[in-house]
């Protein structure tokens, strides 16, 4: 979904159509009729389905609220916690997953439970003002299965300074 949802321009006072309300706050219509089945209150004993502004605001909030918080540079969402947490001890491990893309793995700074999140190989250099940087950052290293992240580990100053001047 590229599009990001928005009930700020719901007017409480009106109803909408699936359509007009799909519109209204910039998701497609399918996900408004998955919001009816979610729960969201919706008159369908007519049609078209009308649905009341203050129930659509109402709806998109709690949902929001319920939803994983968009995570900042050194977050990650804590599965157990269910909140984006940092990294215990600022420490994270990445693994290439792609030319352009990354795993990177900490534990929890709460619960020290596993957390993880993708993340673009581009990116990494925003973290290094917050996080330790564990692990293969070389963009090729995916390509190579038999290189364990052991052994990138132990050449890894170099790279933590390239990444730091990028
Ligand atoms: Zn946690």
């Amino acid at each position: 979904m590229a599009l990001r949802a928005s009930a700020a321009r719901v007017k409480s006072n009106r109803s909408y159509t699936i359509e007009e309300a799909a519109e209204t706050v910039g998701v497609t219509q399918q996900t408004v009729r998955s919001w009816i089945k979610q729960g969201l209150p919706a008159m369908t004993d007519q049609r078209p389905f009308l649905i009341i502004g203050l129930a659509l605001k109402d709806f998109m909030k709690e949902t929001h609220q319920k939803r994983k918080q968009p995570l900042s540079i050194g977050e990650f969402f804590c599965v157990r916690c269910k909140v984006p947490r940092k990294a215990a001890a600022g420490m994270v491990f990445y693994s290439p997953l792609s030319g352009s893309h990354g795993r990177l793995e900490a534990l929890c700074a709460v619960c020290e439970g596993v957390c993880q999140r993708t993340v673009r190989a581009e990116d990494l250099r925003h973290w290094t003002p917050f996080c330790r940087i564990d692990g293969s950052t070389d963009r090729n290293a995916y390509r190579n299965p038999s290189t364990s992240p052991e052994i990138i580990t132990s050449g890894q100053e170099g790279r933590h300074a390239e990444i730091q001047r990028g």
